[in-house]
């Protein structure tokens, strides 16, 4: 595959260190002590499917396209509509799209992405789990598809091999209260050494404005036997499901809300609201009410069972309403909000604000808040800790910006190390590095400027890239 006039791709083994020489120099270091450490992550959203079947992917863009929002969104953005690249739609069919022609689609646009942190994971993956050392454009687009399709179908590319070459220690993945958990369960059952965990995130039976709320709420009821129409049963069903989930692996929740708000009612008061809300009577005020109640009952049961809790609000979900209601959530219409903090989490911290057994990690897409509410809070309140620059904020500008802004207040400790939150299985190497090399960017400049010893800098780093999520997730 070297083609007369194909460009060269390389990876710089000191891409993200400061240009600086002595910054430099100790950026080296410092990544020699983290390079090779295992992967741990506590939260994303692979298919735990992949792990419990063992069966090759299928193509290249089944593989690197189909799955992942961040590069099908920007493709959208330049005028490729998702049934041209064969995304799903809402009722589970599909456009009769040739994946090479697709993955031609994706290639004639790869120069969208310079600059992107989505370069930088996909060049990674293109170079060191597929040997390939030219760079993807339309000219070497057919023997991209032919290289990886091939590579996919040997025992090396099969998912658990590719789960050992990464190196992955722990992998969460994500499931709702409504699901069976068989995949995790074959896992379980397969003797395959590879830990691969869920999380509950139960927000389809807790957001009464979620379309699959009716629907979640009976299965619900179906899997648990719980009378999921009164509140007590509610409440049951959800300690049977956080049960269930943590005999399959489960150490943490997750949360997505819209917005971070909590609220503390009378007990007689909330089961007057979870009525209406049961009855699909609740108006935009009192679904809000409910979330924010709900965050607060599930911090209850944090206290009782150990999972920890993770808040990720601010996003205002399917914002194109046409996109949506063709190929459903998670087509990269989603649009980060303003969110408060301070005032939102109160009812719930003036509970369980000093309850040693509660841990509750706080993501945030409002940047703006990191320096004012949430390094104060997560500096503060023993339960608190910020999760790592999420989603829009992955690049390693962003992952700059939240150390600077975290760092007086919170500390490095108040931090929980790195989620790759993705759904790109193969990209998990290539994100962890980034979030390493960055992190080990950072503490260079820090040691450069007299403000650290390098000896506490090199156990910074190690605590940051694998103990901090051990520690924070229950791992
Ligand atoms: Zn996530």
């Amino acid at each position: 595959m070297n083609d007369v006039g194909s460009l060269p791709l390389s990876l710089n083994p000191d891409r993200l260190f400061a240009s600086d020489p002595a910054q430099r120099a100790i950026a080296r270091r410092l990544y020699g002590e983290v390079a090779h450490l295992p992967i741990v992550s506590p939260h994303g959203h692979t298919d735990p499917q992949w792990f419990a079947g063992n069966a090759p992917f299928a193509n290249a863009t089944e593989l690197l396209l189909i799955p992942d929002h961040y590069v099908f969104r920007m493709l959208y953005s330049q005028g490729v509509r998702l049934d041209e690249l064969g995304i799903a739609r809402a009722d589970g069919s599909r456009a009769a799209v040739d994946p090479r022609a697709a993955w031609r689609t994706f290639a004639r646009h790869f120069h969208l992405f310079r600059g992107t942190p989505s370069s930088l994971w996909l060049n990674h993956v293109f170079h060191d789990v597929f040997d390939l050392r030219v760079r993807l454009d339309a000219s070497t687009a057919d023997d991209y598809y032919d290289r990886i399709t091939a590579a996919l179908q040997t025992a090396a590319f099969r998912p658990r091999a590719l789960f050992e070459r990464f190196n992955i220690e722990v992998l969460a993945t994500t499931e709702g209260p409504e699901e069976t958990l068989a995949h995790h369960a074959t896992i379980r059952a397969s003797g395959w050494p590879g830990r691969v965990i869920t999380a509950y995130r139960p927000d389809a039976v807790i957001d009464p404005e979620h379309e699959a709320f009716p629907h979640a709420l009976r299965r619900f009821g179906e899997l648990t036997g719980e009378d999921v129409h009164s509140w007590a049963g509610y409440l049951n069903a959800h300690r049977q499901r956080r049960a269930f989930f943590a005999s399959l692996g489960a150490t943490s929740t997750d949360h997505g809300h819209v917005s971070a708000a909590t609220a503390d009612l009378a007990p007689e008061e909330a089961r007057r609201l979870f009525d209406k809300v049961v009855r699909g009577q609740a108006d935009a005020g009192e679904a809000e009410l409910f979330r924010a109640q709900m965050l607060t009952e599930m911090a209850a049961m944090s206290v009782d069972d150990g999972l920890v809790m993770q808040i990720h609000p601010g996003v205002f979900r399917n914002h194109n309403r046409a996109v949506f209601e063709r190929h459903g959530r998670n087509m990269g219409a989603d649009i980060p909000l303003p969110t408060d903090y301070v005032r939102a989490l109160r009812p719930l911290l003036d509970r369980f604000g000093d309850e040693p057994r509660l841990r509750l990690i706080l993501f945030t897409l409002d940047e703006s808040t990191y320096s004012r509410e949430l390094a104060p809070l997560a500096g503060h309140y023993p339960c608190l800790f910020l999760g790592p620059a999420w989603w829009f904020h992955d690049a390693p500008e962003s992952m700059w910006r939240f150390r600077e802004q975290t760092l007086s207040s919170a500390g490095f400790y108040n931090t929980v190390g790195f989620n790759d939150d993705t759904r790109a299985f193969m990209s998990i190497p290539a994100r962890h590095d980034v979030a390493r090399r960055v992190d080990c960017a950072v503490l260079a400049r820090l040691v450069a400027e007299h403000r650290l010893e390098e000896d506490e800098a090199a156990q910074l780093v190690v605590d940051l890239a694998y103990h901090l999520p051990k520690r924070a997730y229950r791992l």
